[in-house]
């Protein structure tokens, strides 16, 4: 498979958003650890009422599936996370041409746009202990994957190794941003609750193309 097509990103942002919703316990757990307690919770809140709007409205292309799913996020989520995660999707999609079938160049374009607007409204760079610590290496690897004419089931399954490498170093780092900034040396140990989001959202995505 060389692309997806429109029908088949709508039913694949559904399983993400399955997918991320079934992780609210552990969501739930690490945001406890070193935060309020609320991520899977908001990030709950926000793929139901984004799988909600799809299912309603008439899918006609692929922007509008990314725009939907963001303003749902952005306007029913609350928090850190509703804005960035709403961000992120949002600003994939902003300024393109109307884009009916997801090939991975497109994909690699489309995420570091929305890695691009999440960094100008949240200002958080790698190292700082948030969900761009696992973004950031899986455009990266998209990047890369489509300068090396990788096929789009490999380019995806390295992209969700290095978002889950990422997550994985954010239990060494001390938070620069949100709520686990106050702790400190305290948050050393624990794993970001949003990098943690985009590990699952990442290998969420490849398991929908490699099946
Ligand atoms: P809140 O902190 O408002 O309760 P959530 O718990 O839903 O919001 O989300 C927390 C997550 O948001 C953090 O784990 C982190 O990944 C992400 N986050 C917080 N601030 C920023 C930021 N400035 N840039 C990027 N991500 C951020
Ligand atoms: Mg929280
Ligand atoms: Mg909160």
């Amino acid at each position: 498979q060389t692309y997806l097509s429109t029908k088949q990103v709508k039913d694949l942002y559904i399983y993400v958003g399955q997918k991320v919703i079934e992780a609210k316990p552990t969501l739930t757990e690490i945001d406890s650890a070193i935060g309020d307690g609320d991520h899977g919770i908001g990030m709950e809140v926000g793929f139901n009422k984004a799988i909600q709007q799809l299912n309603e409205i008439e899918v006609e292309d692929i922007n509008t599936i990314y725009k939907e799913i963001g303003k749902a996020m952005i306007s029913n989520m609350g928090g850190a996370s509703g804005v960035l995660f709403g961000t992120f999707f949002v600003a994939s999609v902003k300024n393109k041409p109307v884009i009916d079938r997801l090939t991975l160049a497109t994909f690699a374009h489309l995420v570091q746009s929305g890695l691009e607007g999440v960094q100008a409204r949240g200002k958080a760079k790698v190292g700082d202990k948030t969900m761009i610590d696992a973004l950031a290496p899986a455009v990266d690897a998209l990047n890369t994957a489509v300068e090396q004419n990788k096929d789009l089931v490999e380019a995806l399954q390295v992209a969700c190794e290095q978002a889950e490498l990422g997550l994985e170093q954010t239990k060494q780092l001390v938070a620069k941003f949100g709520r686990a900034k106050s702790l400190g040396e305290r948050a050393i140990g624990h794993q970001d609750a949003g990098a943690t989001t985009i590990s699952i959202m990442f290998k969420s995505i490849f398991d929908y193309v490699s099946n």
